[in-house]
């Protein structure tokens, strides 16, 4: 009880709720509503305004190697696994909001200019999405893309209102789930003329209401009926579950997540037979001192955070998270779709026992983890598929 009573220190407030692997749909809690400002008509304070000069493959001998595209490669576990998937010799596509500083953060670590490219990626904005998809064609003509892993994220539990993409959708919803469904929208035509071609969401146990932090630890993850994200952009929801619903940064972190992992088993139910193409989600571990928590105080983010991780057996140091999520592209254990992979355990066990019973750190095997019984839900799925599209059907 004291180490939860620890873990929701650093996450919010404690949740009393039973460990289940389905939860029926209910209304979100109430949360005072945020009023949403009215959006900009030019491009004052938009993310991106220019489109990047197209690169061409030129001098880079991508050669026989298969070719990888993997956002949100310049830092935390994308980064890790780009030099772990280059240490298997693929060709890395580094798909960045920063390509420069890709390129530095390449320097630093040693990798070789010859074994990737990067290439600019804004999240935030499907036109960006679009644009480097078009380019990505462009330095690739002849070669198919045979992977592709959604990795980027924002995570801003500490906002007290909203952000929005370019596009008008807050910030978590945007990035982490609508992006990355246009981009897997957009590559899937690439990803259908490759074989073996396998395509990675990276969710994680906080959108599975069935592990520790995704239910003990509120808020829980819940995308209720989609009303939010249906409701469409131009800054009318502030939370894809509802458009009443007030503005919450960490649940909409997790309800974010959830959708990664419902598009997962949308996209395996919709296109795995007919394509080939491998579906598959994992969660890597907590891989406590990434960027990710760039939000929490140093203290939290360097000493408590990582140590309480260790301590209740969930901690991940970045390099394993990184093999982990390059195992998934390339091994040929994970040939199967619409499979959520973990290792070490489910993080389902509580508190203390969640050492002895693996709650997802160091070390282990890989194995076929759970969804929670939202993500799994059908009609959902379908909803969620439907909506998204609704939403990014101008950039198809
Ligand atoms: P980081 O913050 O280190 O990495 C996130 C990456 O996303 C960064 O490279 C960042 O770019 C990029 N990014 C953020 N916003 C945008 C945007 N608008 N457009 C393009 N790229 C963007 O976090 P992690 O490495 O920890 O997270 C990686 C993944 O792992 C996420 O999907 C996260 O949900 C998941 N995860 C992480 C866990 C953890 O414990 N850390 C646990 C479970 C899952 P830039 O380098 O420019 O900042």
């Amino acid at each position: 009880m004291a180490v939860a009573l620890l873990f929701t220190l650093g996450a919010s407030a404690f949740y009393a709720a039973p460990l289940t692997s389905s939860r029926a749909v209910r209304a979100p809690a109430p949360r005072a509503a945020v009023a949403s400002p009215a959006a900009p008509a030019d491009l004052r304070g938009k993310l991106y305004t220019k489109r990047e000069a197209p690169k061409v493959a030129g001098g880079v001998k991508v050669g026989t190697r298969r070719v990888v595209v993997i956002t949100g490669a310049s830092s935390g576990l994308g980064l890790t696994t780009t030099k772990a998937l280059i240490a298997q010799n693929y060709f890395v596509v580094a798909a960045v909001r920063s390509p420069d500083k890709m390129d530095e953060v390449a320097r630093e670590t040693g990798l070789s200019k010859n074994d990737y490219v990067a290439m600019k990626l804004e999240l935030a904005s499907l036109q960006s999405v679009k644009d480097f998809v078009a380019n990505l064609k462009l330095f690739l003509p002849a070669r198919p893309l045979s992977h592709l892993i959604c990795n980027a994220a924002v995570y801003l539990p500490t906002d007290p209102n909203p952000s929005w993409t370019d596009d008008g959708y807050e910030m978590s919803l945007g990035v982490n789930h609508l992006g990355h469904f246009l981009l897997v929208q957009l590559l899937l035509p690439e990803l259908k003329r490759a074989k073996g071609a396998r395509c990675t969401i990276v969710g994680s146990v906080t959108g599975n209401s069935n592990t520790i932090a995704g239910s003990l630890v509120k808020p829980v993850a819940d995308v209720g009926n989609l009303e939010g994200l249906r409701a469409g952009g131009g800054r009318v929801a502030t939370m894809a579950s509802s458009p009443s619903e007030g503005f919450y940064g960490a649940k909409a972190y997790k309800d974010a997540k959830a959708l990664n992992m419902m598009t997962v088993l949308e996209m395996h139910r919709r296109f795995h037979t007919s394509s080939g193409v491998v579906f598959n989600s994992m969660y890597p571990g907590c891989i406590a001192e990434t960027n990710l928590f760039r939000e929490k105080r140093a203290w939290f983010r360097d000493f408590f955070f990582p140590n309480l991780m260790k301590a209740i057996g969930a901690y991940v140091s970045e390099d394993e998270a990184g093999e982990r999520l390059a195992q998934v592209i390339y091994d040929p254990q994970c040939t199967k779709s619409g499979v959520y992979w973990s290792w070490n355990g489910s993080a389902k066990q509580f508190a203390i026992n969640a050492k002895k019973y693996g709650a997802g750190g160091a070390g282990g095997e890989i194995f076929e983890n759970e969804f929670s019984g939202m993500i799994v839900d059908e009609e959902r799925g379908r909803l969620a598929y439907e909506y998204s599209m609704e939403a990014v059907k101008d950039y198809l």
